[in-house]
């Protein structure tokens, strides 16, 4: 295991009224996963894998 202290984002969940993006890492899906998915605005959130970045809709793009 690394010491490194800094979870690893391997996505992110947008909220596609508001446009808010929050990078997740393993234990953040793992915690939404077993406690209910990430809402905002009413709705549930999309979830980006960190490899479909590319294919991110330009408003989830900084
Ligand atoms: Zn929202």
């Amino acid at each position: 295991m690394s010491t490194n202290s800094e979870p690893t984002p391997i996505g992110m969940v947008g909220c596609t009224t508001c446009h808010q993006v929050v990078e997740c890492s393993a234990a953040d899906v793992a915690t939404f996963l077993s406690q209910g998915w990430p809402k905002c605005c009413n709705e549930v959130m999309t979830y980006y894998a960190t490899s479909e970045k590319p294919h991110l809709p330009r408003w989830a793009r900084q």
